[in-house]
């Protein structure tokens, strides 16, 4: 074999012992997604996502811990092809028509199973990109070339044990992994002002008192307040009426080392009973 062909081969055998290799610390994001429309409209929001993507070096792929992917137990998605998943209803055809043909990455999937220690990570081939995905990282990555994959957030557990499990991917911040929580801070959908839809940055009372005091919490790295958000009062109880949207900030949180910045975007509340604000964990 000519020697040019012997080196290509080492080279790809390298490729599959380490698919991944040593990067700088990447930064961690926390995306609030809101409506799925924000997939396809242009506004303020679709901007703080692609502004934050020009200031984080170019990622191996992306790990996205989505509000909208609950299951017993924790998956990650290990197909080659994920599909687009339109898990929303009433919107219009339009959103539906979207599609986000990244890739996935069953060698990070492998990894990442390889690395939790914490729990049994199942591989899953039929699930995809839902829209709590596809809706923000099309904007961070309009290309689709950016390989993601999804980690499930498991229902039945505490956000003690969401905190303490994210912990365990820390080490995908040096191999060039590009960890995005995709929820909202404050999400109560059953106090939606819908006759406030179109009146920018309406919120009532609760959802900006909830949404200071959270990010006071994150910018003075009081993580454990967060974590016991169900002890906050009612104020959280209104801005968490359940706990899916809230979680992927844990998880986000929970891989900040003690010197990292985080810089605030996207700070506004919508529809009343909604804030779209996001977090940069800042790499090093
Ligand atoms: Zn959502």
């Amino acid at each position: 074999m000519p020697l040019a062909g012997v080196a290509m081969k080492l080279n790809a055998l390298n490729k599959m012992i380490t698919p991944f290799g040593d990067t700088a610390q990447m930064p961690v994001l926390f995306l609030g997604h809101g409506s799925p429309m924000n997939a396809i409209e242009e506004n303020e929001f679709v901007t703080g996502f692609r502004n934050v993507a020009k200031t984080i070096p170019r990622p191996a792929a992306i790990l996205c811990v989505s509000a909208h992917w609950e299951t017993k137990g924790t998956f990650v998605t290990a197909m080659e092809k994920p599909k687009t998943i339109h898990d929303f209803g009433g919107f219009p055809q339009a959103l539906f028509d979207v599609q986000y043909p990244a890739p996935g990455s069953p060698e990070l999937a492998r990894e990442t199973k390889n690395i939790i220690k914490k729990t049994e990570i199942g591989l899953d081939e039929k699930w995809g990109l839902d829209h709590g995905a596809w809706s923000v990282i099309k904007h961070l990555y309009p290309n689709a070339d950016v390989p993601v994959i999804q980690l499930s957030l498991d229902h039945y557990q505490t956000p003690q044990y969401h905190y303490d499990l994210a912990k365990q991917l820390a080490s995908l911040r040096r191999k060039g992994v590009l960890i995005i929580g995709s929820g909202n801070m404050v999400h109560n959908l059953g106090m939606v002002a819908w006759d406030k839809l179109n009146d920018d940055e309406y919120g009532y009372d609760w959802a900006f008192e909830a949404n200071e005091k959270m990010k006071k919490f994150i910018l003075s790295n009081d993580h454990q307040q967060l974590i016991n958000f169900k002890n906050q009062g009612k104020t959280f109880d209104l801005a968490i009426p359940t706990p899916e949207h809230f979680l992927p900030l844990l998880y986000a949180l929970a891989l900040k080392e003690e010197n990292e910045k985080v810089n605030i975007f996207n700070d506004k509340a919508v529809a009343g009973s909604l804030t779209m604000t996001s977090a940069k964990i800042s790499g090093v």
